[in-house]
């Protein structure tokens, strides 16, 4: 499973979408599947998202050993290397920027603390049941994570945990 911070282009609503893959997105937007849970408009995106930035100069890091195609096409516009991204400085703070509108995402998913790599990579393994989650990982897990083609880059923003945010 993976998992999409889609936006309708109608009023910007931002919505988390699951899917199968990359390639069921595409298809379910296609045919007109998905739509804004808030105003009902299939016009729908994917909400820009920190994982599509610093992907410049040799900051783009795509192994020759995996996916040919992809590293032979590395176009900024081409957003379906994110697994591939690494999480340079300027990407962490771009996290933190965008973490005040993650917030209202997050109202939905559930806080999972310390085991949050943990439970994302039982999730996208099928080994526990898929659910909005939302968690404490370190820098280095996230990479792995993301490495691993595991979607949770929403994930990635710092957030008060609930027992601290009183
Ligand atoms: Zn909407």
């Amino acid at each position: 499973m993976i998992v999409f911070d889609l936006q309708c282009a109608p009023q910007g609503h931002r919505f988390e979408g699951w899917f199968g893959s990359s390639s069921d997105y595409e298809d379910q937007l296609a045919r007109g599947l998905v739509s804004c849970p808030s105003c009902g408009s299939a016009a729908v995106g994917k909400a820009v998202m920190a994982p599509n930035v610093g992907r410049k100069g040799n900051q783009l890091a795509i192994p020759a050993s995996r996916g040919g195609a992809a590293a032979a096409n590395p176009s900024p516009a081409d957003a379906t290397g994110v697994a591939n991204v690494p999480l340079p400085p300027e990407a962490i703070a771009m996290f933190r920027a965008v973490a005040a509108m993650q917030a209202e995402a997050i109202k939905s998913s559930t806080w999972v603390g310390e085991t949050f790599a943990e439970d994302a990579r039982a999730m996208h393994y099928g080994e526990k049941e898929v659910a909005a989650i939302h968690g404490r990982a370190t820098i280095n897990e996230a990479r792995e994570l993301i490495e691993e083609g595991i979607a949770v880059a929403p994930l990635l923003v710092p957030v008060v945990p609930p027992e601290e945010a009183n």
